[in-house]
């Protein structure tokens, strides 16, 4: 079992399978992203090494992440391995949705009926501007084809001011007519360049503020390691939540690990990364029990929350999101 100094049992991992991407959202990378050289990344072995040793040591429940996962070749061959492995029981994704359509059918096939969707505007134009690329088409049709499949979708918009708040009730009415999740996410400084970042101007109270303002909202009772605080419009089919990612109300019931595309391991989003396992596995000197033994390390000296992760900061917050995978 991986249990931190505060008592936390963590069995949870966010596994970025690559730090490529088609798109290039203002708010995670740069226009010109410096791309990790192919085998500076995990290879499938090595995944399939560390998710065996983490499923061991407890963990049940992974999401892919990137990049863009469907970026990565052979990722649905790489699923069914995962799924292979005793003890993983929950299996989900966070994808763009550029290339996603054509794997929905197989992924149900595979049994992961989570994912999460990354959309900010329900605008074309505004798409573009956003992602500097011209695929909203191509995203709004993987949405459909999600639902249609009966897929259970999350709509990961990230809140930016001066940007995208005139569509926060746009999205909310989404989930009249469909059963889909819609979480309002607070920007974070992770853009792989320093903006100068100095706080989040919409945060969670003021999001929920301008939904109050139009429609009435029910509390939902959130799952024991949610990060999002969940509400519903009485009478819609699905379900809106807010997340303080800037903010950080929720570490305190942290239960998550974060693997990047190159082996880094953070027990904290807005820490450092405690180890490299990449480099363990790439050692033959490192067994196996070496490798576990590293990460039940790194895992016991996981801050208490990321306030306190980020005064330990040593690389700042110029990194991308598109390496850690959000
Ligand atoms: N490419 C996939 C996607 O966009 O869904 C997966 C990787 S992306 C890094 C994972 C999540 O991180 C996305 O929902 C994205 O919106 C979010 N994200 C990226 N940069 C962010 C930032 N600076 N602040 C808040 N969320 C961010
Ligand atoms: Fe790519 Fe996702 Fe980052 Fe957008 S948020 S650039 S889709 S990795």
């Amino acid at each position: 079992m991986l249990q931190d100094a505060h008592h936390r049992i963590i069995n949870y991992v966010r596994l970025s399978v690559t730090d490529r991407c088609n798109l290039r959202c203002t708010y995670c990378m740069p226009e010109k992203m410096q791309f990790e050289q192919h085998g500076n990344i995990l290879s499938d072995e090595e995944i399939l090494r560390l998710m065996k040793l983490l499923a061991f040591d407890g963990v049940n429940k992974i999401r892919i992440t990137g990049g863009e996962p469907f970026m990565r070749p052979g990722l649905i061959l790489l699923l069914e391995k995962i799924k292979r492995i005793p003890g993983i029981t929950d299996i989900s994704i966070t994808t763009n949705g550029v290339l996603t359509k054509k794997y929905i059918p197989a992924l149900r096939n595979l049994g992961i009926r989570h994912i999460n969707l990354s959309l900010d505007t329900l605008q074309e134009q505004r798409f573009t501007q956003i992602t500097r690329r011209d695929k909203f088409h191509a995203v709004m049709d993987s949405f459909h084809t999600m639902l249609e499949h009966d897929m259970q979708v999350k709509v990961n918009m990230v809140v930016m001011e001066n940007v995208n708040t005139d569509e926060i009730i746009d999205f909310a009415r989404l989930t009249e007519q469909q059963n889909v999740g819609i979480r309002y996410i607070e920007e974070m400084p992770f853009n792989g360049q320093d903006k100068g970042f100095s706080g989040v101007s919409w945060d969670y109270h003021r999001i929920l503020a301008a939904i109050s303002e139009h429609y009435p909202l029910e509390k939902l009772q959130d799952a024991p390691h949610s990060t999002s605080v969940n509400y519903k419009i009485p009478g819609f089919q699905g379900a809106i939540g807010v997340i303080p990612a800037y903010s950080r109300t929720f570490c305190g019931t942290c239960n998550r690990l974060r693997i990047s595309a190159t082996g880094g391991l953070k027990t904290c989003l807005y820490g450092n990364s405690m180890l490299n396992v990449r480099d363990l596995m790439r050692n033959p000197e490192f067994t196996d029990m070496h490798i576990r033994n590293g990460i039940q390390g790194a895992v016991k000296e996981k801050y208490i929350d990321g306030r306190e992760a980020e005064k330990h900061y040593l690389t700042g917050i110029m990194e991308s999101m598109s390496l850690i995978g959000g």
